[in-house]
């Protein structure tokens, strides 16, 4: 069955351990390890009828590198990277890019979770864009301190495993509003 909610999602420490990564001279990523339960997780999602829209920054030959080598290219309802829409998150053009993607209004952002590890651009660029956010804070690359309101996130998770969980919990809760 087709869901309600709608999940944006970040690559880089979201999905893909960035520690990992080995890049060529043109500095794509050619080989890069998952989260451990993000590969799971985001084929289960996918399984379980959720759109996912990959919204990243960085190279397109990278995140096609990346996608291939876990057999999860077929997972995306579209890709929304950086190099090609021209500006990295938290702008308001990769959210838009990734709502035309899919042909979605304004009356559907309430559907849309953005999923990141990035509180400057994931969820800032969420926050911003009239949608709610997770945060997974499992890489400990990068600080989760709130800068201004717009970094806090709806909800925090810890590990990957945890999302699936909470779209079930946020889907039930939407399907309660039509009702
Ligand atoms: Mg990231």
């Amino acid at each position: 069955m087709k869901k309600k909610l709608i999940i944006f999602t970040d690559i880089g420490d979201t999905i893909i351990d960035e520690g990992t990564e080995v890049r060529n001279a043109e500095s794509v990523v050619t080989h890069a390890d998952c989260i451990p339960g993000a590969r799971t997780t985001m084929l289960a999602l996918h399984d379980s009828g959720y759109p996912i829209i990959m919204v990243a920054d960085g190279l397109t030959a990278s995140f096609r590198n990346m996608m291939k080598e876990h057999g999860l290219s077929h997972i995306f309802s579209a890709w929304i990277i950086s190099e090609e829409v021209g500006e990295d998150k938290p702008s308001a053009r990769m959210f838009e890019s990734a709502m035309q993607a899919l042909s979605l209004t304004e009356k559907d952002k309430h559907r849309i979770i953005m999923v990141g590890n990035n509180v400057k651009r994931d969820i800032r660029g969420a926050s911003r864009f009239g949608i709610r956010s997770v945060l997974l804070d499992w890489s400990s690359r990068r600080s989760f301190e709130p800068e201004c309101p717009d970094d806090v996130p709806t909800w925090r998770i810890h590990t990957p495993e945890e999302l699936f969980p909470l779209a079930e919990l946020i889907e039930s809760q939407l399907e309660d509003e039509d009702d």
